[in-house]
């Protein structure tokens, strides 16, 4: 049986993208803190099913509940980096990018004593248009990435680059792993079937059978989640319509959905998946 990926963005409702033009970054700390107990739920999910994941933690975060990647690392999941700020990295000039992913990095590995090899970008926001990222992240020491979404979308995407893990050269001739987010085919087209909101935008059996479709290629899929999509109590934020339905979309079908997916598929940590592969060291 495939392993796959599993793996969780760690981050509260009101870091997301979609009300980033409704929240300002000086707004945050007053806004009640939920990703602590809501990521604590997931744990206790994953546990319970002896299943390991990766927690792709925001420095933001590791900043203010410490004691929560502490927990996450002492159960012996693996603890990666999302970044500080959760801006979009092609918003970003190169050393703001440079000098918040070396911080966020050191916050973590100072917290765990582990080293971070793996690295996830707000919104998968490494596209053609911030490439140099993956130079950045390599020289930072990061050994893979997982922020390509290979499909087209308003906010990320890199279409046409390839559907499974694969050694990647940057443009200054480093070398970093990248597991691409998963896509299913449907009458030719990528369909995105990694996580998060198309997870609770398509009723389950859609799901599964694209990942379904995924590991029948002979291909491990990567799943992503984040901790407030299984929080339907969280406070509710003004924004566009557009921007609520992604947010709040059947945050209340997504847990017992989540039970299911563990259930019907073999699930570890991002490195482990990469080790199977062949791809990083076991
Ligand atoms: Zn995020």
């Amino acid at each position: 049986m495939i392993r796959n990926a599993l793996t969780v963005d760690v981050e509260d409702y009101f870091h997301v993208s979609a009300f980033a033009g409704s929240i300002s970054r000086d707004a945050w700390g007053d806004y009640p803190l939920r990703v602590v107990d809501n990521t604590r739920r997931l744990l206790e999910l994953f546990d319970g099913r002896g299943v390991r994941a990766t927690f792709f933690v925001l420095g933001w975060v590791a900043e203010r509940a410490p004691e929560l990647v502490r927990e996450i690392s002492a159960k012996g999941h693996e603890v990666a980096c999302h970044g500080y700020s959760h801006q979009l990295v092609y918003r970003q000039t190169c050393e703001v990018f440079r000098q918040e992913t070396l911080h966020s990095k050191q916050l973590i590995e100072d917290i765990t004593g582990c080293a971070v090899r793996g690295y996830r970008a707000a919104s998968y926001s490494i596209t053609p248009a911030s490439r140099w990222a993956l130079d950045v992240l390599a020289d930072a020491g990061f050994v893979y990435d997982s922020s390509i979404f290979p499909v087209r979308h308003d906010r990320y995407g890199m279409p046409g680059t390839p559907e499974h893990p694969y050694r990647l050269d940057t443009d200054n001739g480093s070398t970093l792993v990248e597991f691409p987010l998963s896509t299913a085919r449907v009458f030719g087209y990528r369909m995105p079937v990694a996580g998060g909101g198309y997870f609770r935008l398509y009723p389950y059996a859609v799901s599964r059978a694209g990942l379904t479709q995924v590991n029948r290629r002979g291909q491990p899929f990567i799943f992503y989640l984040h901790p407030w999509e299984i929080d339907p109590d969280q406070p509710r934020i003004q924004a566009g319509l557009l921007s609520r339905f992604r947010h709040y979309n059947n945050l209340d079908k997504c847990e017992g959905r989540l039970q299911r997916l563990l259930a019907d598929f073999s699930f570890t940590s991002t490195w482990d998946v990469l080790a199977d592969q062949g791809l990083v060291a076991a």
